[in-house]
């Protein structure tokens, strides 16, 4: 996606040697119209594919996978839940994940209401990298035995080995900015 590209370019920031910052757009600042497009490019990655819902993490994952809804049919948008709120209730399907950025493990957490056996659920989330999120949401799904139609993924960092272990699984996984490496503090597309 040529302006997603763009925008990376003119406005990322390579941190630490592999972490890119986005917050002026993506994901602590939102371009409200970039998000737009970005929905409607994920949606046309999955137009082929019957989906019932749509499923993603807080909090970045939550206005992408609306905005990609939007640009689909409306579908509900579940979001999996990372603290320990007395809100969610006891009956969960759950997975421990490890934060790639943070450096720590939390049990993310789905109602078993929110799935029925055999929906069709697209995965989606901002960054792919070595796909722990995904997999762990893709848990959620198959501990539901709905099915994942696929995993719809904003930036992947190529370098990383989130996409051959999704692929490893039989996902489908479809990325709208794949980054091959960094170098000197700029990002190289593949
Ligand atoms: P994974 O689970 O694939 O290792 O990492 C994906 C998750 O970690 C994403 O949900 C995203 O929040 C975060 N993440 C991983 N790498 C980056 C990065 O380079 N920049 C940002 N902003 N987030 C990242």
């Amino acid at each position: 996606m040529e302006l997603l590209k763009k925008r990376i370019l003119e406005e990322g920031e390579v941190i630490e040697p592999n972490i890119l910052k986005v917050d002026r757009f993506l994901n602590h600042q939102i371009d409200v119209a970039l998000y737009v497009e970005i929905g409607k490019e994920l949606a046309n990655r999955f137009k082929d594919k019957k989906i019932d819902k749509i499923l993603t993490v807080e909090a970045s994952g939550i206005a992408l996978a609306c905005f990609c809804s939007n640009a689909l049919n409306q579908q509900p948008v579940v979001y999996a839940k990372k603290d320990d709120s007395k809100i969610i209730s006891e009956n969960t399907y759950s997975h421990p994940v490890h934060s790639f950025t943070k450096n720590k493990t939390s049990n993310i957490r789905v109602d078993k209401k929110f799935f029925s056996e055999d929906e069709n659920i697209l995965i989606i989330d901002d960054f792919l990298a070595n796909g722990q999120a995904s997999l762990g949401l893709a848990s959620i799904v198959n501990q539901a035995k709905a099915n994942v139609v696929g995993i719809g993924i904003v930036v992947e960092k190529g370098f990383q080995q989130g996409r051959s272990l999704l692929e490893k699984e039989g996902y489908k996984v479809e990325s709208l900015a794949i980054i091959d490496h960094f170098e000197n503090g700029k990002v190289i597309f593949r």
